[in-house]
């Protein structure tokens, strides 16, 4: 699949098996997602680019590396998708932050937008667009399409799971986003549920069912 990349770390594989089992307790997979998000995060910015920069060590000076540009956006897509955004701030703790609020119609599956606030200038950062389940692919192009209308011009998506249907269907709106993702899984439901998944992430991960 073109522009996906599935991030088969053993950590990764191990921490979302735990997560899948309906016995997993909203402390468990709370804390999870945290710890998976921060590998996530590493796996999604494997390739940044560096700018040479002087420094002074205690002993002389020398020329190391830092990252270039911007301080990069992370655009949780809520409500879910704010169970990946700690552990992502973890590691990157400097990056700002987008939140889209988004829900899918129960009936119809379409994205219905209620929020959205995110800094001024995405036009000049990396945007990391994150929601654990591409299952539809709805929420996921409308958060994009929401992104690029303030301004966003480099994206990329990164969630636990995806689907095939989701990941076409998005990449039919979205071509040039790359999509990271834990595991694709090989079927949806007629509800839009991720089979065999781990259930309604926001459920999971805020113990409202
Ligand atoms: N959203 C979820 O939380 N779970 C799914 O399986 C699909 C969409």
């Amino acid at each position: 699949m073109d522009n996906v990349t599935v991030i088969d770390h053993p950590l990764v594989q191990h921490k979302l098996a735990l997560m899948r089992k309906k016995d997993t307790s909203t402390k468990g997979f709370r804390q999870l997602m945290r710890e998976i998000s921060t590998l996530l995060c590493y796996e999604v910015t494997r390739n940044l680019s560096l700018d040479p920069v002087q420094i002074e060590t205690p002993l002389m000076t020398m020329e190391a590396k830092m990252l270039s540009g911007k301080k990069l956006v992370f655009a949780p897509v809520l409500r879910a998708g704010v169970g990946l955004l700690e552990g992502m701030l973890d590691l990157i703790p400097s990056a700002r932050v987008a939140h889209v609020g988004l829900y899918r119609d129960p009936e119809t599956l379409v994205a219905v937008e209620y929020y959205f606030k995110s800094p001024h200038d995405l036009a000049d950062r990396l945007v990391i667009a994150i929601d654990p389940m591409l299952a539809t692919g709805n929420t996921a192009v409308a958060a994009i399409d929401r992104l690029k209308e303030h301004g966003a011009r480099d994206l990329r998506f990164v969630c636990l799971l995806a689907s095939p249907p989701g990941i076409e269907n998005f990449h039919k709106y979205h071509p040039e986003v790359h999509v990271w993702a834990a595991a694709i899984d090989p079927e949806l439901s007629e509800h839009g549920y991720i089979l065999p998944g781990l259930g309604d992430a926001g459920d999971r991960l805020y113990g409202t069912r």
